[in-house]
């Protein structure tokens, strides 16, 4: 029997669970965004509460939890082709769990139990914290699939986790967004802003220093906007540039780094308290997208090329050395040639350090998705997109060449994975340096930067 339930509340709450898998193994595949990634250290934060252990491979896993993505390009033909291989590992050993969470699952709700109707467990993203409940109740009753509209009880933020690298770690600060960008599906499966509560971020720093972690990374889908929903007692709304202030004075923070600003939000304050807050890093990813007044319309994005590039500005004036990256596609519906060169200019302008770089792809749901009569033909999208890679090539491989002879601090990542006898560390402005020597996850050092390539430097320990 499947049981199909959506739109259901959760009311059962994490804490009151006995673990009841001791010694079993699991293995976690995460496709999409670090908004992903870090739900999947909390599935497996669950997991590993539950008493369960990690397997090496999915091969060797008793339960295996797919965590999906809407967004990237092809995320769903990857998604359909992984869940006909799921079966043959189901198949292979008896009494295997999958379990198929993330926004596809969110976003096609009763379509993959339709198309997979192997899969014990389908979940969204709103009731991470039910993976376990949902997991007994497969094991009971057979496979279940629950999609929730809204958050449940538990926020995921609140779980725990359970992080791959030891000195650094993800702290989710917002989900969900309130914007309208007509390319994004995010809205649609993660639904409205929720901000968490200031102090209880706070606590989860202050929990994570205690742990051994140096370096923070604030996630929300658009981190300026961060309070706005969060009424405390009548007073003052907590904002993203006092949040920023009080993560830096936590002890034993030497480095915050926040993702994603959105260029229409992104005010003085939070320069300012970029500046002044030691611990956060001068790196900033500040999403383009396009460099056409016309497209960013269409977009929806809020912003002007004019304003954003008087924001930036205005950042790279308040914030010495800023590290800068963004985020551009190439062939939105009804990009002109003079639109694409729009782009070219701002990018010229803009110098980036580094830029993702997307041809425009549908995403089913999406108000893009449905502007057909002006999808640009491929072989123009196709030409556009090698000019844009070709010019970021050249200014990112020249900024990095401008930091040759300078003397950056660094933070070990652990031994290259080219050269184990080199190590791979990124400097504040979260540049990739490999240096010589062996240094050990976590270290920091200096590095003199003496040769830069497109993607990466390389370094002498001094
Ligand atoms: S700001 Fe726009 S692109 Fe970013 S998550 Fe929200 S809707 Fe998507």
């Amino acid at each position: 029997m499947t049981d199909v339930l959506l739109g259901v509340p959760t009311t059962r709450r994490v804490e009151d669970r006995a673990p009841s898998r001791e010694g079993r193994t699991y293995f976690l595949r995460t496709f999409g965004c670090q908004m992903n990634e870090h739900d999947s250290e909390r599935v497996a934060g669950l997991f590993e509460g539950d008493g369960m252990v990690r397997a090496d491979s999915q091969e060797e896993a008793d339960v295996l939890f797919v965590n999906t993505c809407t967004i990237r390009e092809n995320a769903d033909n990857k998604l359909y082709g992984t869940l006909g291989h799921l079966k043959s590992l189901k198949d292979e050993r008896e009494g295997r769990l999958l379990v198929v969470g993330g926004c596809a699952a969110q976003k096609d709700r009763d379509l993959v139990r339709q198309k997979a109707p192997w899969v014990d467990v389908v979940l969204g993203t709103h009731n991470v914290d039910r993976v376990l409940d949902l997991l007994d109740h497969a094991e009971a009753w057979g496979p279940i699939t629950e999609i929730l509209d809204e958050p449940g009880e538990t926020m995921a933020a609140d779980l725990p986790s359970r992080r791959d690298v030891s000195h650094s770690a993800w702290v989710t600060i917002q989900t969900g967004c309130n914007n309208t960008c007509t390319f994004c599906i995010v809205p649609s499966v993660r639904g409205g802003e929720i901000s968490r509560r200031p102090g209880d971020i706070i606590r989860e720093v202050e929990r994570l220093t205690a742990d051994g972690v140096t370096e923070v990374t604030l996630l929300g889908q658009n981190v300026n906007t961060y309070g706005r929903d969060l009424a405390i007692d009548g007073r003052r709304r907590p904002i993203f540039a006092d949040l920023l202030r009080r993560v830096g004075e936590v002890d034993g923070i030497r480095r915050i780094r926040f993702t994603s600003p959105h260029p229409a939000d992104m005010k003085e304050d939070v320069a300012a308290a970029m500046a002044e807050t030691e611990a956060v890093c001068e790196q900033l990813h500040f999403p383009l997208q396009s460099g056409s007044r016309a497209v960013l319309a269409r977009m929806h994005r809020g912003y002007t090329p004019e304003r954003y590039l008087e924001r930036l500005a205005m950042l790279r004036a308040t914030i010495p050395g800023l590290t800068v990256s963004t985020d551009i596609i190439v062939g939105f519906p009804g990009e002109t040639d003079e639109d694409f060169e729009a782009t070219l200019d701002v990018v010229r302008e803009a110098q980036y350090d580094s830029a993702f770089m997307f041809v425009f792809s549908p995403r089913p749901g999406t108000a893009a998705a449905e502007m057909t009569d002006h999808f640009v033909p491929d072989d123009v999208v196709q030409e556009r997109f090698q000019r844009l890679l070709a010019l970021q090539s050249t200014i990112g491989h020249d900024r990095n060449r401008a930091m040759i002879g300078d003397v950056y601090e660094v933070l070990s990542e652990g031994p290259s994975k080219k050269d184990p006898g080199m190590t791979t560390t990124r400097t504040r402005g979260g540049k990739l340096v490999h240096v010589d020597g062996v240094l050990p996850e976590g270290t920091f050092a200096s590095a003199e930067i003496i040769d830069a390539a497109k993607f990466h430097l390389t370094g002498r320990l001094v």
